[in-house]
């Protein structure tokens, strides 16, 4: 292929520049956008050319496309007016640590394939674990060790892997079977990702046992150890447990060290998983919601969801790197080299699904050094005391209540009048484009979730949703 079918270097920094100008225009004025993208399905599709262009396009069209055909197809995650599921919120540090990423192209499956790449991300990791005061097992320097995952559900299937292959003595990864029928457990508000990581696994979903959970929506650990009581009972093998820190419908807790020592008692893994509410530990007067963690096998979080960081980005860690190395590693010939074989370095291939990986640790490690822990840690009190702040608005108007007390940044809230009306009210508040949450139901009732974490979002922004919630009630309660 001849080079002038390229982009000159020239071009790509006239061009570069142009991208960096409208990523910081997008951001700049996102608020203007509709939060919720308001096409049909299809729409954005029949806008855009059936077949392939035959020759190449000037640069120019292509960017003047995503504003004409790609922004009107967009939700806008950055919106600070975006209360929808969990945050994916992101920051310049990381756009920039991510676009250097791509520049560097590198793929990092091995040390050898680019050693900053692997060290830099065992760094951050245990940077993390120093900054969210995690068990000091799972550091680099000690028997465990943290990689990054695309997201928590890659964590959570990696650790049900590595709990399988302990339960099983590595017969299920040789033979592909294991000895009993293997059985995990978590809480039936746990994340639809351990599910199917249970699926993915060949464990089948039927050997997931669903634990009930008390009034805040946590798990009972003497209703978990009655389910491994009989499982035990009837022959069959318990393997796993999840327990989640910050459940996605309405941030349960649940009580990490009483479930670890269920799990200690009869030798099962422990995997907590910490999705977005993770990212609290990084303020010491939080880190009580998930006490006990040193009890836990594995552990993950998502930086990409409330630590600034744009997705994809999860920090999972294992007490025990040996067992999941054991579990995933594969060595054909051509992966074989010296640095592999003297036993010195960390090969990530071996540490999670696929063989090739990018740079993810470079944004992160922008990130952190941007903001710095304290930095970090003011963002998350803000957010923490706008949620606190929302639910005693909630508290003060009597045609509402909250489903649960907060226990950080996600506010669930109802209209006392019953589903129908909180179901109206969340599609007139969605309809507005002004604001977007997302509903949920909580024993069996239709609940709204308020979730607080846009890396833009300010008190402002809190009070309008507040005050459009509670005009839009005036007109669902007539
Ligand atoms: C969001 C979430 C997940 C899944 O996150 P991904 O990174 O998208 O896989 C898992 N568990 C909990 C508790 C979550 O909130």
């Amino acid at each position: 292929m001849p080079s002038s079918l390229h982009m000159s270097s020239d071009e790509f920094r006239q061009h570069g520049y142009a991208v960096i100008d409208w990523i910081a225009d997008y951001l700049r004025d996102v608020e203007r956008h509709p939060v919720l993208s308001p096409v049909r399905p299809g729409e954005i599709r029949d806008a855009l050319p059936k077949s392939p262009p035959r020759e190449g396009e000037p640069f120019e069209q292509m960017l003047q496309d995503v504003d004409d055909l790609i922004l009107p197809g967009i939700t806008h995650w950055q919106s600070p007016r975006f209360f929808g599921f969990f945050p994916a919120n992101t920051s310049g540090p990381s756009i920039l640590g991510d676009l250097l990423a791509s520049g560097l192209g590198v793929q990092g499956m091995l040390w050898a394939t680019s050693p900053a790449c692997t060290e830099v991300e065992t760094l951050v990791l245990d940077w993390l674990v120093e900054m969210l005061g995690l068990p000091e097992r799972f550091r680099s320097t000690s028997s465990g060790g943290g990689v990054l995952q695309d997201t928590a559900s890659s964590a959570s299937l990696c650790a049900l892997l590595a709990a399988r292959e302990r339960a099983t003595e590595f017969a299920s990864n040789e033979r592909g079977s294991g000895v009993a029928p293997l059985v995990a457990y978590t809480s039936n508000q746990a994340h639809s990702s351990i599910e199917k990581a249970m699926k993915i696994a060949g464990l089948g979903r039927e050997n997931l046992r669903l634990i009930d959970v008390d009034e805040h929506f946590a798990m009972r650990p003497d209703a978990l150890d009655d389910a491994i009581r009989a499982d035990l009972d009837a022959g069959r093998v318990p393997c796993f447990v999840c327990a989640t820190v910050g459940t996605t419908s309405s941030n349960g807790m649940d009580p990490v060290r009483a479930i670890g020592a269920v799990c200690a008692a009869h030798g099962i893994w422990l995997h907590v998983d910490a999705a977005m509410s993770g990212t609290a530990a990084l303020c010491e007067e939080f880190r009580v919601l998930q006490d006990g963690l040193e009890l836990a096998d594995s552990y993950c979080f998502n930086p990409h969801k409330w630590m600034f960081t744009n997705f994809d980005c999860d920090c999972f860690y294992v007490a025990d790197r040996a067992t999941l190395i054991r579990t995933l590693s594969i060595l054909p010939e051509y992966l074989k080299n010296a640095a592999t074989e003297s036993g010195a370095v960390f090969d990530y291939r071996d540490w999670h699904v696929p063989l090739g990986r990018r740079f993810r640790a470079l944004k992160l490690w922008f990130v952190i050094r941007h903001y710095g822990h304290a930095g970090l840690q003011a963002l998350v009190r803000e957010h923490v005391a706008l949620a606190q702040a929302f639910a005693s608005w909630v508290r003060a108007d009597e045609r509402f209540e909250l489903v649960v007390p907060p226990p950080l940044n996600l506010v669930c809230v109802r209209l006392r009048a019953g589903d129908e009306a909180t179901t109206d009210l969340v599609e007139r508040l969605n309809a507005t484009g002004r604001i977007y949450l997302t509903p949920t139901r909580l024993g069996g009732r239709a609940v709204i979730r308020v979730s607080i974490g846009g890396t833009q979002t300010e008190r402002r922004h809190v009070e309008e949703a507040w005050r459009l919630m509670r005009a839009m009630a005036d007109a669902v309660l007539v």
